[in-house]
């Protein structure tokens, strides 16, 4: 397919994405039309974005009413919108503070300044950093510097100094870097981009042991596995292990741009104050109203529950592809956010997926990364297997 469009964009956008020949015109529900009318079931949801799928009319008239009332004012005045959603998400992600951002990198950004501001006011000395091998935290300098992959740092050194790199689920290796400067450790409990790698319980609790016992923050980037996708509202509360500090984004805002970092009392009084942080956008009446909506909507429609019971579903449909299919080595995830890993390059399926009529995604070279709309059916899970099984 080729759109005028297409050729326009390719011309004037800076060429950082290489795109899938495809042009999405509208979306309905677990589905995605393109603009010659062509239907696709949707697998991806715009990276872990569009949780409740497309044009939730309940969503969709909140959005219209505050567009009509007010899209922004800053931060230097109240709003009700975002009274609703920082209540809403406070409760819902079990922290006691919270800062509204516009991205996730934006969140992570954030989270690092609390965690140092909060040494710096105690006088500790402490600034490192352990992030782990096969992260993700975002572009900016602050969120690379955490990022564990190669290819995306080596073009921008130098980054920020004192960031080391622990293996994952391996707690020795965590062990050996903490030192008295050590200011916060720094995970994802699931890793999305670094392939679908699920933190092991024994695990995720050593590394609250030894920041307890070390006085050092922890710091969970809830940005992909949090907000539903675990059959909990947050992987936190899935494994049962409490951050200090946590980031958020992607489906908080079904696909309005927002994000948040949230934090406990605890390190609140001794962090971010007046004058040390900031946004011109984050939290606006806009963006909160999707927040608060769509926090609404998951309390409502039991979505953490349906994540449970169709995850479950899925996950027996890939344990039953990795028997059946040669090129399928192993299922990764829980919930709905799972993969499968390949014996050969992901993106080869996804490219034919996308000719079958269904959107999926890869995360490194070698997964398939399946993290769908949280209203889907069985019979969309059936659908997607179809599907998937040709494009292999
Ligand atoms: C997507 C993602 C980010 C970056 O979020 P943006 O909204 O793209 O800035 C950070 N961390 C994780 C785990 C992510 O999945």
């Amino acid at each position: 397919m080729r759109t005028p469009y297409m050729k326009e964009t390719e011309e004037a956008l800076l060429h950082t994405y290489n795109r899938f020949p495809v042009e999405f015109d509208r979306g309905e529900g677990v589905y995605l039309y393109d603009s010659e009318g062509r239907k696709y079931l949707d697998f991806a949801a715009g990276i872990a974005v569009c949780g409740l799928g497309y044009g939730h009319p309940e969503l969709t008239k909140a959005l219209k009413e505050q567009a009509k009332k007010l899209l922004h004012t800053s931060n230097l005045f109240y709003n009700e919108s975002c009274g609703k959603a920082a209540a809403a998400l406070k409760k819902a992600c079990g922290m006691d503070r919270v800062f509204f951002t516009n991205s996730g990198t934006e969140a992570n950004e954030g989270m690092l300044k609390a965690a140092r501001k909060y040494a710096w006011k105690r006088g500790t000395g402490r600034y490192e950093f352990i992030a782990m091998e096969g992260s993700f935290h975002g572009r900016s300098m602050g969120a690379l510097s955490v990022t564990e992959h190669e290819a995306y740092r080596t073009p921008f050194e130098p980054l920020i100094p004192g960031v080391k790199f622990a293996k994952w689920n391996d707690l020795e290796s965590v062990r050996a870097l903490v030192t008295e400067k050590t200011c916060g450790i720094l995970l994802e409990p699931i890793q999305g981009e670094g392939g679908i790698n699920m933190a092991s319980p024994e695990f995720l609790e050593g590394v609250r042991r030894i920041c307890d016992e070390e006085g050092i923050l922890l710091l969970f980037d809830e940005i992909q596995c949090g907000m539903g996708r675990t059959g909990e509202m947050f992987a936190w509360q899935y494994y049962g292990v409490k951050p200090d500090i946590m980031s958020m984004a992607k489906a908080i805002g079904s696909g309005v741009p927002v994000g948040a970092f949230a934090m406990t009392e605890a390190v609140a009084a001794d962090s971010l104050e007046p004058g040390d942080h900031g946004t011109t956008y984050g939290g606006n009446p806009f963006a909160c109203t999707a927040v608060a909506k769509t926090l609404e909507i998951f309390e409502k429609e039991h979505v953490t529950e349906h994540v449970r019971d169709i995850g479950e579903y899925l996950a027996e449909q890939l344990d039953r592809l990795v028997q059946e299919e040669e090129s399928v080595l192993e299922r990764k995830g829980t919930g709905l956010i799972q993969g499968i890993r390949l014996n050969r390059p992901a993106g080869e399926v996804t490219a034919k997926a996308m000719e079958e009529g269904l959107v999926i995604i890869t995360a490194r070279s070698d997964v398939i990364r399946l993290v769908p709309p949280m209203i889907i059916e069985k019979e969309h899970v059936d659908e997607m297997i179809e599907k998937l099984k040709k494009s292999l």
